[in-house]
């Protein structure tokens, strides 16, 4: 996809590359953590709270006040071509999002693109590259570390600059639910029933798939030719199914958390189709 020129100064950038935490940092897990990040760095979207749980501990018991410094969001992006295309991305998002929420008179804030590499603090808990990108709804921030990129091309075989753009699309639409109180909602259902609890995470997931498309839709004009292809690849290569048939287990409906590789592409391709935010209503049924 074609990206447009953006102003660094509009977007919320943090950078927490070349940052060392203390209790954090990977390449410490034992056997059974190895099934775990194998899933879960094909994931991403991972939801932090069930995800992190283990790590927060760990990193709670760390020096607090980290906070990236020094760095402007000006360098941040320019670091190399990946982190220009994530910021363009964020950039298009915020400014496809921003006049949404003004027509439904919901407030908007922007989120954060929060770059960091190996390891990483979030508002959520510790952030470890293995878990690949996610939004973490306390502290309104994109975490993302590049180099997940390329595993995703090399181990999942999808590549392209526009398989990237729906990752960043899909945890925007994460920021989007935060907004919209849609995430509270899911969060007090899913507590209210626990045995409900991966099923309305897998709507989630999957609203935020068709929101990603929707963004798409809205900028049909930087689209080329390949682009939905690379997507609905993406959506493919991360639905559960074939995600667990990856690391050697059989698929169980009842433990999927995004949805299958069928519903992933569905919603995805109905944003794409419909450029309409109304027709991402994953919960619908469950209204009637
Ligand atoms: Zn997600």
């Amino acid at each position: 996809m074609r990206l447009r020129d953006f102003n660094p100064a509009n977007i919320r950038v943090e950078d927490q590359r070349g940052m060392r935490f203390p209790g954090g940092g990977g390449g410490k897990l034992g056997c059974g953590g190895i099934v775990l990040v194998l899933i879960a760095s094909l994931v991403f979207g991972v939801d932090p709270a069930q995800m992190l749980g283990s790590l927060e501990q760990v990193q709670q018991s760390a020096p607090a006040g980290q906070q990236a410094g020094g760095t402007t969001a000006s360098e941040s992006c320019n670091t190399d071509a990946l982190s220009k295309e994530s910021c363009a991305v964020l950039a298009s998002l915020n400014q496809t999002w921003e006049p949404l929420f003004k027509q439904a008179s919901i407030p908007f804030q922007q989120p954060k693109l929060v770059f960091y590499s190996q390891a990483g603090r979030s508002g959520c808990g510790a952030a470890q590259s293995a878990m690949g990108p996610f939004y973490c709804p306390s502290d309104h921030g994109i975490y993302i570390d590049t180099d997940f990129y390329r595993e995703m091309e090399q181990r999942l075989g999808a590549g392209g600059d526009f398989a990237r753009a729906y990752v960043m699309a899909h945890e925007y639409g994460h920021h989007v639910q935060t907004l919209t109180g849609v995430s509270d909602q899911v969060r007090s259902a899913q507590s209210q029933n626990p045995s409900q609890a991966n099923p309305l995470q897998v709507r989630m997931e999957l609203q935020a798939d068709c929101y990603a498309g929707v963004w798409a839709a809205k900028n049909a004009d930087l689209i080329e030719a390949g682009d939905i292809e690379e997507g609905l690849t993406a959506a493919h290569a991360i639905g559960d199914d074939t995600l667990m048939k990856q690391a050697g287990q059989r698929p169980v409906e009842a433990a999927f958390t995004h949805g299958s590789s069928a519903q992933r592409m569905e919603w995805l391709r109905r944003g794409l189709e419909t450029g309409n935010e109304d027709q991402c209503d994953t919960f619908a049924d469950l209204r009637r």
